[in-house]
């Protein structure tokens, strides 16, 4: 049998009391208020609503346990990654080899840790880099201060710049994480198709 308590701190002016704060605690019997049909559904309900959740808990561990480990064995075998995994940035090139980059600084501007630094500089007839105007002359990422969170990727106009899988960037020195243009740039078609 349960009881719940009310408690009554009500001030009652005109009583007996002569106004005063009183303390009153009624207790209602609730054995009384829910039918026993109800009590029992009741608590059948919790009971199964309680084993259901345990059945569930329980099937995606046993699943789980049965399944390979998905340990990745490295550096003895290559990583796995998600296509979508944010690693070191690629500078791309177009079908005929140009660098992509147009130098717009979109992608400088984009970035919220401030760590992509552009010089650009104009084509010409006889020196052309990008199929546009101006490439990226100097293009670094410092990676003391990238956060990966692809603000550039997002930002560029031409697809020049995308994440790529690389992660080993491990470094005693600082000035080696500052990463330029020649170790970001795709490498052209003919040496890319190259052994
Ligand atoms: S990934 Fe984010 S933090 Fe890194 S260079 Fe791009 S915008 Fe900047
Ligand atoms: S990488 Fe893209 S956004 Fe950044 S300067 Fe080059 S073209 Fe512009």
């Amino acid at each position: 049998m349960k009881n719940i308590g009310i408690r009554d701190d009500t001030v009652r002016p005109g009583r007996s009391s002569g106004g005063r704060r009183r303390n009153a605690v009624f207790y209602f019997d609730l054995s009384e208020a829910l039918p026993y049909t109800e009590r029992m559904a009741k608590m059948l309900r919790e009971v199964t609503g309680t084993v259901g959740a345990l059945a569930k808990g329980f099937a995606v561990t046993f699943k789980t346990m049965f399944r390979p480990a998905v340990t990745e064995n490295y550096p003895a075998e290559p990583v796995h990654f998600e296509g979508r995994y944010r690693g070191l940035h690629v500078l791309r090139r177009d079908e005929n080899g140009l660098e992509k980059c147009v130098a717009c600084f979109l992608c400088a501007a984009a970035c919220p840790a401030n760590c992509i630094y552009i010089e650009a500089a104009e084509n010409t007839s006889d020196h052309r880099i990008s199929a546009a105007e101006r490439y990226a002359k100097v293009y670094n990422i410092d990676y003391n201060r990238c956060i990966f969170c692809g603000y550039c990727v997002e930002a560029c106009p031409c697809d020049a710049i995308t994440h790529g899988h690389g992660f080993e960037i491990a470094s005693y020195d600082m000035n080696g994480l500052v990463y330029r243009k020649e170790q970001l740039l795709e490498k052209p078609p003919a040496a890319a198709a190259k052994p």
